[in-house]
């Protein structure tokens, strides 16, 4: 049958593949010299006690600097990661965060650093060397660093990701599951896993007060995270009734354009010097 159709059908799949990979060859330039020209910039997202409005850690989160514009990291991190650039990109996101974590502590400001780990930076040679490295380097105690990550690298396990995670999480680094709820581990297998932290997906916050599944739901998992003696952060909240939701369902802390978005490492600095380590703003 493929034969009938002619040679037209290949020609075309085989303009596609070609402009794909120029395509490709193009971000990866582009990738390779932004990173030379350190054209990326952290943006850190402040985490909550629930309980108490206390500013408990920052994530960080890249942003590529592109002619003056930012460039989301969903825009980059995929053709970082086919291309390999993630290793090195990763290796100055975790230098950097650690440094300035470092430094706010230094002035007295018990916060912690929550830092996003891809999967070719985890399966990457010397990978339990280059994290403990950055924290010998900073002094960032491993206590103050949670390593987040989403369900499909514990379940897939590729490169013995769960062994050079527990090996951090014996250094005393905090483990976090990212997008709990979305991905496909079962509260089974949540039970053998190095985990300390989940943090609830925002498809479920978003529905809190307003649908009724996704709010049993949020409970649900709120209470089987504290069942399991987990430390349970719920993500994207946007509105003040999630927030009562959430406080009134005793999930432990918070993070959301509502709490406080993303800012550069000058607003948690005003942050801190102006003395709003509790952010008050999200009652
Ligand atoms: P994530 O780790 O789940 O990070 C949370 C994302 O939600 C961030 O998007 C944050 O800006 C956004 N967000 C926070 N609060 C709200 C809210 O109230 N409403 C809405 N709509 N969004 C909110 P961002 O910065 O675009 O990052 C997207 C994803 O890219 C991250 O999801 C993470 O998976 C990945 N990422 C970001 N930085 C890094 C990094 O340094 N390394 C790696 N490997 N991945 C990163
Ligand atoms: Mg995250
Ligand atoms: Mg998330
Ligand atoms: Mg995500």
């Amino acid at each position: 049958r493929a034969k009938g159709l002619g040679g037209r059908r290949v020609e075309v799949f085989a303009a596609h593949m070609h402009a794909d990979a120029v395509r490709r060859l193009e971000i990866a330039a582009d990738l390779q010299r932004a990173l030379l020209e350190k054209q990326f910039v952290i943006e850190y997202q402040p985490i909550v006690d629930l309980a108490t409005n206390r500013v408990t850690a920052v994530e960080a989160l890249v942003r590529w600097c592109r002619g003056g514009t930012f460039v989301p990291p969903e825009q980059f991190l995929d053709a970082a990661e086919e291309t390999g650039l993630i290793v090195p990109l990763s290796e100055w996101i975790l230098t950097e965060a650690c440094g300035e974590v470092a430094t706010w502590r230094a002035s007295s400001w018990d916060i912690g650093l929550a830092l996003n780990l891809s999967k070719r930076q985890i399966t990457a040679p010397g990978f339990v060397e280059t994290i403990s490295a950055a924290l010998a380097d900073s002094g960032l105690p491993p206590s103050a660093l949670t390593l987040e990550v989403i369900e499909e690298m514990l379940v897939e396990d590729a490169g013995d990701t769960v062994e050079k995670l527990s090996e951090l999480r014996e250094l005393g680094v905090r483990l976090a599951i990212d997008d709990f709820g979305t991905g496909y581990a079962s509260l089974a297998f949540l039970r053998q896993l190095p985990v300390d932290m989940i943090k609830i997906d925002p498809s479920f916050v978003t529905g809190l007060g307003r649908d009724e599944t996704l709010t049993l739901l949020t409970r649900t998992i709120v209470r089987l995270g504290h069942d399991l003696g987990l430390t349970v952060v719920a993500e994207g909240i946007e509105r003040p009734e999630q927030l009562e939701l959430l406080r009134e369902m005793g999930c432990s802390r918070g993070q959301g354009y509502l709490v406080a978005r993303p800012m550069g490492a000058q607003g948690v600095d005003s942050l801190m010097r102006t003395n709003l380590t509790s952010l008050q703003n999200t009652a």
